[in-house]
């Protein structure tokens, strides 16, 4: 279907090559790069965007859940995936058939991918999860591992990586990470040691990957970064990213209003003054958060006028007074590329007191993805 209403997302396709090379030139020759594009490629759009990384030089795909990795299948992505989540046991077999490789923390699952690798005579290849302190899925210590891997005992179920998953890597405090990463070491030392050698060891998300490069092992696991946003502040002199998408609207009303005249539901703001109010057609419906309703701000023509009453469903409006030559025609860029004088997802992200993770995630899918 087209998209009639001026309001889109521009992901640009440089700036997402340009990460991806980045890191790639960041991590050792022998280290893989896997991009990973959960949750929509964080709002970016799953296709185009792994597609753009893999052109790029990234080596593989990461997914939470086996739905995603389906989907790159079925647009002909034939590069390995690893699914990060949990795979309910009713899923193995159609993730067998994709080629899919399975993270595994429970023995029930495991019984099912021997049956299932057995039963079609294919190669099944896992990664081990394991818990080195964040307390979300994985297995902590190395007997409950061991009595894991004693289940494998299919030769067609191969064992390929295991890894973790940092909790704090993006804090400038590097106690807890370091921890972290000594568990992880030792318990991979005591499973090799009885199990054997397993090729693919990783722990490092972006903020590991940018702050830790004696944790890149054998693969890293790039999300946020890739699409130009730091996992922390003190990060942006490490290594030099280009944010990918900017959130753009023009205007379909534009409209005087006098003092003391209420704009939007709840009254909750009337200027002081004769202004000139812009209405834009985004809302909350489209992910714009309802909780920049009187602060939240946009860039007209590099200059910046701020969100005045409620954000609704599907409009929003700008007080746009103070700015010159607005039209129709004129492109409102709620954030962007803070090179360019929009506003960062970070400074977003602080107004509403969460990470620019969330922001991205939540653009809705009404809203039109240009890949430039
Ligand atoms: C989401 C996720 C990543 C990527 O994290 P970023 O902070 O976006 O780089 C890496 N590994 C796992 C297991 C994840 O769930």
């Amino acid at each position: 279907m087209p998209h009639y209403r001026p309001t889109w997302t521009e992901i640009s396709r440089s700036a997402l090559a340009h990460n991806v090379r980045t890191f790639k030139k960041y991590i050792d020759e022998d280290c893989q790069l896997m991009a990973v594009v959960k949750a929509d490629a964080y709002g970016h759009g799953l296709i185009d965007s792994a597609q753009t990384m893999l052109e790029a030089g990234a080596d593989r795909l990461g997914v939470a859940i086996v739905e995603e990795a389906i989907q790159l299948r079925q647009a002909g992505f034939d590069v390995p995936i690893l699914i990060f989540g949990f795979t309910p046991k009713d899923a193995v077999q159609e993730a067998a058939a994709y080629d899919l490789t399975l993270t595994v923390f429970t023995e029930d699952v495991l019984t099912e991918v021997v049956q299932v690798a057995e039963r079609m005579k294919k190669q099944v290849n896992i990664h081990i999860k394991v818990d080195s302190g964040m307390h979300r899925i994985g297995l902590k210590q190395t007997e409950a591992l061991h009595s894991l891997l004693e289940k494998n005992t299919s030769s067609y179920v191969y064992v390929e990586g295991i890894f973790t998953h940092f909790s704090d890597a993006d804090n400038e405090d590097i106690a807890y990470t370091n921890q972290q990463f000594s568990h992880f070491l030792h318990v991979v030392e005591e499973v090799e040691k009885s199990y054997g050698p397993i090729p693919v060891k990783h722990c490092c998300n972006s903020a590991a990957t940018i702050a830790f490069p004696h944790m890149h092992m054998d693969m890293v696991r790039v999300g946020v970064s890739l699409y130009g946003l730091y996992p922390g502040e003190h990060m942006k002199e490490m290594i030099q990213l280009q944010q990918v998408m900017s959130l753009k609207t023009m205007p379909v009303m534009i409209k005087d209003v006098l003092p003391g005249e209420p704009i939007s539901y709840g009254r909750s703001y009337a200027p002081a003054t004769p202004s000139i109010i812009a209405t834009v057609p985004i809302g909350y419906g489209d992910g714009l958060p309802r909780a920049l309703s009187n602060k939240g701000a946009v860039i007209i023509n590099e200059k910046r006028a701020p969100i005045v009453g409620r954000v609704c469903m599907d409009q929003t409006m700008i007080d746009i007074t103070s700015i010159e030559e607005v039209d129709e025609r004129t492109a409102f860029t709620f954030f962007g590329d803070p090179h360019k004088g929009h506003i960062s997802l970070q400074e977003v992200a602080d107004q509403l007191d969460t990470i620019h993770y969330e922001i991205t995630c939540q653009i809705g899918k009404r809203i039109p993805r240009y890949y430039i």
